[in-house]
């Protein structure tokens, strides 16, 4: 018996609803896994952030999967959190893509290379957060161990089967300055995507709370700042 069979999953939550913007050119169930070391003041999942959380038995897991399974998704997205720090997450992506047949996309922040590398077989999209130059992270996200982010970026673009690197851009924070930086750190990959940021009260650093929302105008000119950097550049929310 396994240990996913044994206990509790590391699924935390799922949305009712599939999404159609999660996972490129999918119609795909949304899988949250609590839990993540970073400390991102503008984490739009702050509930899930801190600690992990009891998770959902399998049965549950198995029963939201074949309804999705016949509302026509086709995909399944697993996020966070930070998914990489479930010790069961290759037991989940294997429930997903092998019993249930969804192609499986996983969001990542990197800091996790070892169980990205046991996983990165069996998942047909992997999203990785590029935060910001890795100058700034230790003050911006809290996390200082920039190999690991560094064995990450590596191991998706030498193994995953499709992928992208991404940012959400806040305008008081991501200066041209540091663009460069996540431009040099994304350089030669497949695809890079900048997000805008959306404030919210219930953002976990009040300063982010008031900040304004990502205009257009600046994604388009940091499309022209990083070009080249990759393949395809992305702009999302502008
Ligand atoms: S890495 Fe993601 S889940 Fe973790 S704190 Fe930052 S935004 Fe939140």
């Amino acid at each position: 018996m396994s240990a996913m069979q044994k206990k509790d999953t590391s699924v935390y939550a799922y949305l009712e609803k599939p999404s159609m913007v999660d996972f490129p050119k999918r119609f795909a169930a949304v899988f949250f896994i609590s839990g993540c070391g970073f400390h991102c003041g503008f984490c739009h999942n702050a509930q899930l952030m801190a600690k992990k959380q009891a998770g959902l038995s399998r049965e549950k897991v198995e029963a939201a999967c074949a309804k999705f399974k016949k509302d026509w998704v086709n995909g399944a997205v697993i996020t966070g959190g930070e998914p990489t720090g479930a010790s069961d997450l290759p037991e989940i992506i294997s429930l997903f893509k092998n019993q249930y047949g969804f192609a499986v996309k996983l969001d990542t922040n990197g800091s996790n290379p070892k169980m990205l590398e046991k996983c990165i077989a069996n998942v047909d999209y992997v999203a990785m957060d590029v935060k910001s130059g890795f100058s700034l992270y230790p003050e911006f996200v809290g996390f200082s161990d920039i190999a690991k982010l560094r064995e990450s970026i590596r191991l998706i673009r030498e193994q995953a089967r499709d992928y992208e690197f991404r940012t959400t851009v806040i305008e008081t924070i991501h200066t041209d300055e540091q663009m460069l930086e996540v431009a040099e750190i994304v350089k030669g990959s497949k695809r890079y995507a900048m997000q805008a940021f959306l404030p919210r009260d219930e953002l976990p650093d009040e300063k982010y709370r008031t900040l304004p929302r990502t205009t257009a105008a600046r994604l388009k000119e940091l499309e022209t700042l990083v070009a080249g950097c990759a393949d395809e550049i992305l702009l999302r929310g502008a």
